[in-house]
C-alpha cells in the first residue's frame, strides 16, 4: 500500500468546525485506499500567543524551555484532530515529534532533523490507523523537546514523507498553489501550476513564507515531490520537484518574493584598508547574528562605506555594537534603517537570457523606487528599498515581466 503524508497549517485547523472539515478530507484521501500520515501545525496564532507569553516573563528569552513551550500549540491540535477523526468512526492516533520518532540536533528554537525512527508510524499504519503527527517540533538524542523555527511544520512533513518513502507530500494552505508573488499583497499574482525545487527553494529562502526553506532543501535533496493545496478550495495546487526538460522552457522569471524581516546599517568613512570588512562584520557574528546583503562602496581620501542587512529581530543588537565598532575604527558615522524590505526575482531561465537585471533596475527607475543595495545569483536578483515601495515595486516589475500572463 502506498503512503501519502498530508501537512495542514495554523489556519486550515483554527477551529473546531475547521477540524472537522480537514477530517472530512483526511478520510476521502484514506478511502482513496492509500495509507495516511497527517502532519499539523498549531492552530492560527498559537505559536504567536505562546511567544508574547514567554516575552512577558523575559523579552530576550530563547534556547530549551522557550521549545517546551511553544511546542504544546502543536500537541493541542494532533490530539483535537485524532479526536475528530475517532468520532466520525475511523482508527487515528495523534503522536508528538519524539513519539514519532524524529531526532533533531540540539539548537534549540531552530533545531534541524538529524533522523527519523520510523518504525512507531509504521507499526500505528500498519495497525490501520491514521496517525497524525505534531509538526515543528523533535526531540535530542538526551529527550530534550526541539522546535524547527517558524514555520517548520512544512519540515516536518517533507522529512517523514523521506523516512516513509510516500508517494507525495501534500502541503495544504490557505492558497490554492504557489504563486508568481504572495497573493495578498498582489492581486495580479498568478498561480504556477509547476515549479523546480531550485526556484521555489529560492523564493523560499527570499521571503514567500509558503514553505519553509528548509522544507524545500529536504525535498531537493532527497527528491520528493511537494504539492501545495488549498485546504478549503479543489484544485490540483502547485507541484514543487525537480527540473525537467518541459520546465527549461518556460518563463524566465518565476516569481517575485519579499522580505520584511530586514533592517539595514551603515557606517560611513571607515579607511579603506585590508582587514576592515572582518573588523565590522566580527563582533556582529559574536552576537550570532545573520548578516545577509553586504555592499562596500570606497570613496574618495581611502574612506569607505560599508552597508550590510540583518534580521530585523538584530536590529537593536546589531546597531550597538556597530556603534562600538566605529569608535574603534574611527569612523565617521553609522545609520540604521529598519524600515527597508528585500525584493527579489527567481527564475532558473535567468541563466540563459542576460539582461534581467538591467531591466529590473530600469523599470524600478522609471517609477522613482530607489535602490539602495544590490545582489546576485545564478538565478536570482535581489533589491533592498525602503518599505513604503513594496506594493508598487513588486507590482510594477510583476507587470514589466508580464507574469500575470
Ligand atoms: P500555513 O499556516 O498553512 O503554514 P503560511 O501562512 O505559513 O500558511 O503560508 C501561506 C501564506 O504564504 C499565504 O497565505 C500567502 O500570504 C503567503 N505567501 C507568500 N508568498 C507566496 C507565494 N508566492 N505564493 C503563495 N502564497 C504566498
Ligand atoms: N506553529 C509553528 C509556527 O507558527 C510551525 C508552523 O506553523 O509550521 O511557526
Ligand atoms: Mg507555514
Amino acid at each position: 500500500m502506498s503512503i501519502i503524508v498530508q501537512k495542514y497549517g495554523g489556519t486550515s485547523i483554527g477551529t473546531i468546525e475547521k477540524i472537522s472539515l480537514v477530517a472530512d478530507k483526511i478520510i476521502s484521501a484514506k478511502n482513496d485506499g492509500d495509507d495516511v500520515v497527517v502532519v499539523v501545525s498549531a492552530m492560527s496564532g498559537e505559536t504567536n500567543r505562546l511567544l508574547d507569553l514567554a516575552k512577558l516573563v523575559d523579552s530576550d528569552v530563547s534556547g530549551r524551555e522557550l521549545d517546551v513551550l511553544v511546542s504544546t500549540g502543536e500537541q493541542v491540535t494532533i490530539a483535537l484532530l485524532s479526536m475528530t477523526l475517532i468520532k466520525k468512526g475511523f482508527k487515528a492516533i495523534s503522536l508528538t515529534g519524539s513519539q514519532a520518532g524524529i531526532l533533531t540536533d540540539s539548537v534549540f528554537n531552530k533545531a534541524r532533523i538529524d533522523s527519523i525512527n520510523n518504525s512507531t508510524i509504521k507499526k500505528y499504519l500498519n495497525d490501520d490507523n491514521i496517525v497524525i503527527v505534531a509538526g515543528f517540533q523533535g526531540m535530542t538524542k538526551d529527550g530534550d523537546i526541539t522546535t524547527l523555527g517558524r514555520g517548520g511544520s512544512d519540515t516536518s512533513a517533507v522529512a517523514i514523507s523521506v523516512a516513509l518513502d510516500a508517494k507525495e507530500c501534500q502541503i495544504f494552505t490557505d492558497v490554492d498553489g504557489v504563486y508568481t508573488t504572495d497573493p495578498r499583497l498582489s492581486p495580479g499574482a498568478k498561480k504556477i501550476d509547476n515549479i523546480t525545487t531550485e526556484e521555489m527553494l529560492e523564493l523560499s529562502s527570499q521571503g514567500s513564507k509558503v514553505l519553509q526553506p528548509r522544507a524545500v532543501e529536504f525535498a531537493g535533496k532527497y527528491d520528493v515531490g511537494i504539492r501545495v493545496l488549498s485546504t478549503f478550495d479543489e484544485g490540483n495546487g502547485t507541484l514543487v520537484n525537480k527540473e525537467n526538460d518541459d520546465q527549461m522552457e518556460k518563463a524566465i522569471i518565476s516569481g517575485i518574493a519579499f522580505n520584511k524581516d530586514e533592517a539595514q546599517l551603515t557606517i560611513r568613512g571607515v579607511p579603506d584598508q585590508p582587514g576592515i570588512a572582518s573588523l565590522i562584520l566580527g563582533p556582529i557574528a559574536k552576537h550570532n547574528i545573520d548578516v545577509d546583503m553586504i555592499v562596500q562602496n570606497v570613496g574618495e581620501d581611502g574612506l569607505a562605506n560599508f552597508t550590510f542587512t540583518v534580521p530585523r529581530n538584530d536590529f537593536k543588537i546589531a546597531m550597538k555594537s556597530l556603534e562600538k565598532s566605529s569608535i574603534q575604527l574611527k569612523a565617521k558615522k553609522v545609520v540604521g534603517n529598519n524600515k527597508i524590505v528585500k525584493i527579489s526575482m527567481v527564475g532558473v531561465g535567468m541563466r540563459t537570457h542576460p539582461g534581467i537585471a538591467s531591466k529590473m533596475f530600469a523599470v524600478l527607475a522609471d517609477n522613482n523606487i530607489n535602490i539602495s543595495m544590490i545582489s546576485t545569483s545564478e538565478i536570482k536578483i535581489s533589491i533592498v528599498t525602503d518599505e513604503i515601495n513594496l506594493k508598487n515595486a513588486v507590482n510594477v516589475l510583476h507587470n514589466a515581466f508580464e507574469l500575470d500572463k
